[in-house]
């Protein structure tokens, strides 16, 4: 959802770049993108028209603008864009801390590290079965 302060991109216009540069957002003939004259990325207007957002295969997470008239802010990216790495942690990272400290103090008592495990995991499995679009 675009903010009441945020405009409309218009191709047309002249825009600088967020990059910070000073650089200048330069239409690219033919699409719905900007180019800039300064660091070379790609800022594509999204379908919204309120939203630019850079290609790039660097950087792991989308970085999004909105127009406020006067200068780009930041747009929000939600907890999507981060669900990835908070999953990755929950359901890799935790277990296995968790199945290396029981197995270090009960070395006999595998059945009892692995059942909250299997237990989080399937949990985690409902979940995304549940929220899946
Ligand atoms: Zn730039």
């Amino acid at each position: 959802m675009p903010s009441p302060k945020s405009q409309k991109i218009d191709l047309n216009t002249d825009y600088p770049c967020p990059c910070g540069r000073k650089g200048r957002l330069v239409p690219i003939v033919l699409t719905e993108a900007f180019g800039c004259n300064r660091c070379q990325q790609i800022f594509v207007v999204e379908k919204s028209e309120y939203v630019i957002e850079q290609l790039s295969s660097t950087y792991p997470y989308k970085k999004a603008w909105v127009w406020t008239g006067t200068r780009w802010h930041r747009a929000q990216t939600g907890l999507k864009e981060h669900y990835l790495p908070i999953a990755f942690l929950f359901l890799i990272v935790l277990p296995g801390i968790w199945l290396v400290c029981v197995l270090n103090f009960f070395p006999d008592k595998l059945f009892l590290a692995i059942v909250p495990v299997v237990l989080l995991e399937l949990l985690a499995l409902i979940q995304w079965l549940a929220y899946r679009r």
